[in-house]
């Protein structure tokens, strides 16, 4: 008999599935599949990674301290609240390792990023789905969803892959109405793209069961980095540095992160090329029949009229070197999310999907 197996749930794990970067015989490929920032890293962090070769012969900084004081600086806030992962995914899978364990729940939304489901499983608990109304977040539905065994909520919002958002009132209300045990953890992998948007933080501060969490990934364009970071009670925040290994962040990540948030010019540059591309794709691909939800993201959630068109259409954006993301695996089959690109990037997707639409019956 095979003694070695898996804890209980690992095995419900499905594969993450990441994006292709390249297609076979095309030439000058646009990835527009895992909402990346576009115009690349700030070259403030370029610089920051080549100053930061001369000590890879040490090991990182355990306590990101000079990290943490540029966020808490940028942020306006306690640097001492602050913990920093591995992508912000890692700040997800913390927070389940050490709240939730076998027989605990862990609520999840319909659409919700796939992180939440992967975590909970590794770390023993039970994911539970609640449904999202018109593809949007569902205070009510996630309340009803509670049970005595919540010991998480994950609500990204601004959404992936909806790109939607709920505002701060619901957001308060989802806080006021959880169980005792229960922490809500407000993804805000996408919160930069919202203008003057605060995250949660004023939520947070009034309360002591809310955690943010942030992403160096999207807007400050270090996804290869993989930094990310947590913010919430001093509590909760030393739990969480419990569970997290001492040198989880690679010296160069760190350089890195701490030159593009200091970097303004260029986040302001990123974020409004995005607010007016992402306005102009939408519009345009909807002239042409395709609706997507407003988002509030670096992409958007474009909508056809079935399954199949949304394959066919997704074939003929890639025979024209444009990679982007069939979210079927999130339960919406009819959607391919297109990540904002450039001014070339969205162009060259509308006249795609124009020319898709004509041969399309
Ligand atoms: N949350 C959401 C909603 C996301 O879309 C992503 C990345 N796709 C993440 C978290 C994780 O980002 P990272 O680990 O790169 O910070």
């Amino acid at each position: 008999m095979n003694r070695i197996t898996p804890q209980p749930g690992i095995m419900d794990i499905a594969l993450y599935q990441g994006g292709a970067s390249h297609v076979a015989g095309v030439e000058n490929v646009i990835k527009l599949s895992s909402n990346e920032n576009p115009f690349g890293p700030s070259p403030k962090a370029i610089e920051a990674v080549r100053n930061a070769a001369a000590t890879l012969h040490r090991y990182p900084s355990t306590d990101h301290a000079s990290l943490r004081a540029a966020i808490a600086d940028v942020h306006g806030l306690d640097p001492d609240r602050i913990i920093c992962g591995v992508g912000s995914d890692e700040i997800i899978t913390f927070l389940c390792q050490a709240y939730a364990g076998p027989g605990d729940e862990v609520i999840h939304t319909e659409h919700g990023f796939a992180m939440y489901r992967i975590s909970a499983l590794a770390a023993g608990a039970t994911p539970v789905e609640v449904a999202e109304r018109d593809r949007v977040v569902d205070v009510d539905a996630i309340l009803a969803g509670c049970t005595e065994r919540t010991r998480l909520v994950f609500i990204a919002n601004p959404a992936n892959p909806t790109g939607t958002m709920i505002g701060e009132a619901e957001v308060a209300r989802l806080a006021d109405n959880l169980p005792d045990q229960t922490i809500l953890v407000l993804d805000g992998a996408y919160a930069e793209y919202v203008e003057g948007f605060d995250a949660g933080r004023a939520i947070i501060d009034a309360r002591e069961n809310v955690v943010m969490t942030r992403t160096f990934s999207k807007l400050y364009g270090l996804g290869g980095m993989r930094v990310g970071w947590g913010y919430g009670s001093r509590e909760i925040i030393d739990v969480l540095n419990r569970v997290r290994g001492p040198f989880n962040l690679s010296t160069p990540a760190l350089a890195a992160a701490e030159a593009a948030i200091r970097d303004f010019d260029y986040v302001e540059y990123c974020r409004a090329e995005n607010t007016k591309w992402r306005a102009w794709l939408a519009e345009a691909l909807a002239e042409q029949g395709v609706p997507s939800d407003t988002s509030c993201a670096n992409f958007i959630l474009a909508r056809f009229g079935s399954p199949d068109e949304a394959e066919a259409c997704d074939a003929h954006l890639q025979s024209r070197g444009l990679i982007v993301r069939r979210v079927a695996g999130y339960k919406l089959p009819d959607a391919l999310r297109i990540t904002i690109g450039g001014e070339e990037a969205c162009r060259r997707v509308a006249a795609a999907v124009a020319e898709f639409k004509k041969g399309w019956k």
